[in-house]
């Protein structure tokens, strides 16, 4: 069941040199699924948001809520609704105020208010705390505050633009966990804005990375994470290592790829890939593993530098005159601490399996 559908969707600003903000997107957001549209600043992500709110006419393209197209729907009557930053609770106005505010600007019965207004707290389970004002309430109950006010008419669809950007790390933290535990309980449609690429890991049932007005992939956390398919999503999810070999064998399932004319490394790929074509090998740094001068792995290196950063060690490892390599070392024991300094020669393990082959260079 398809909850929003992009088709080729524009936005051309007409008054900006027509630069092309959002640039013929695709997407189809499944009922039910937190989905993030994740990118630098300027990539498009609000731009994109607010066309499906309504608040902005796309130059080409159509937008479907629940099959229905939005060409000619104004912002007020799609079933949407929008969650903006820091949630702007009304400061004045009490937990069961706040949430009445859209049905009372509406007019509607006194009694149909206080009917809903009770079933969506007890929906964002706030149930006892209609008379405490905002400043009253802890973050994370502010944000079910603001949720339960987007509620009230029965959206399909929430929309949030990065409501959590202002809160500091460990607050932020909390609440992401809770808004997507909220989430999984109501069961509604989440489009979440963030340019924050662990909020989206964290968060989200599908994540789309967005970069100059395009949609570069669509995947899980996990995929978007382990099998990035451009080096722009590597790149911008997480740390990452590249490193440019060309391809010198291929043996069953594995391609060996020398690094830098020096250096044989093996990779786990079934694809077609042509002898001496030139790569870009993507490896995370946790994936990649460090050891003394004096065990048996093949791939040397010297150790450039050491930073503690609590449950891991990092490292940078110079494996060829062009190339280092970034090392993270869980610290799981109290004798992981320090193992490797500055100037020590090491060796190190590319496991082939976690090793990926993009073929831009
Ligand atoms: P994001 O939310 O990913 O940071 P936006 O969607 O806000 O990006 O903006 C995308 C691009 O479109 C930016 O380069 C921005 O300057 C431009 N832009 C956004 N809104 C307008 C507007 N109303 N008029 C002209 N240019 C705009
Ligand atoms: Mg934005």
């Amino acid at each position: 069941d398809c909850a929003v559908e992009l088709q080729q969707l524009s936005k051309k600003f007409i008054d900006n040199k027509d630069f092309l903000a959002v640039n013929n997107i695709n997407l189809q957001i499944t009922a039910g699924e937190f989905f993030s549209l994740l990118g630098p600043s300027g990539c498009g992500k609000t731009t994109t948001l607010r066309m499906i709110a309504g608040f902005e006419t796309p130059t080409s393209g159509e937008i479907f809520i629940h099959g229905e197209p939005m060409s000619h729907c104004l912002p007020f009557h799609r079933r949407v609704n929008t969650v903006f930053q820091n949630y702007a609770l009304f400061p004045h106005l009490t937990v069961a105020q706040n949430v009445a505010f859209g049905l009372e600007m509406e007019n509607r019965p006194r009694r149909e208010i206080q009917n809903r207004v009770a079933e969506v707290l007890v929906q964002v389970q706030l149930t006892g705390m209609e008379k405490r004002y905002p400043r009253q309430l802890s973050g994370g109950q502010q944000q079910r505050v603001a949720l339960a006010r987007a509620l009230i008419k029965q959206p399909a669809v929430l929309l949030f633009d990065e409501p959590l950007g202002a809160l500091d790390l460990k607050l932020r933290k909390e609440m992401q966990l809770e808004l997507k535990r909220m989430q999984q309980r109501l069961g509604i449609t989440f489009i979440y804005v963030t340019h924050d690429q662990e909020e989206a890991l964290t968060m989200s049932d599908r994540i789309a990375v967005m970069h100059q007005g395009r949609v570069l992939q669509v995947g899980t956390p996990v995929e978007i994470y382990e099998n990035p398919t451009s080096r722009f999503v590597a790149d911008f999810i997480g740390e990452t290592n590249f490193l440019i070999g060309r391809v010198i064998k291929r043996h069953l399932d594995t391609v060996t790829v020398l690094v830098d004319e020096q250096l044989p490394v093996c990779v786990s790929y079934e694809d077609e890939i042509a002898l001496n074509s030139i790569v870009t090998l993507f490896v995370r740094p946790e994936k990649v593993a460090i050891f003394p001068a004096n065990s048996n792995e093949s791939l040397q290196g010297k150790v450039e530098e050491t930073v503690y950063i609590g449950t891991d060690t990092r490292y940078i490892v110079r494996l060829t005159e062009q190339s280092c390599i970034i090392v993270r070392s869980q610290n799981l024991h109290y004798s992981d601490l320090h193992k490797f300094n500055s100037g020590d020669t090491v060796k190190v393990k590319l496991p082939p399996d976690s090793i990926r082959i993009l073929t831009e260079v």
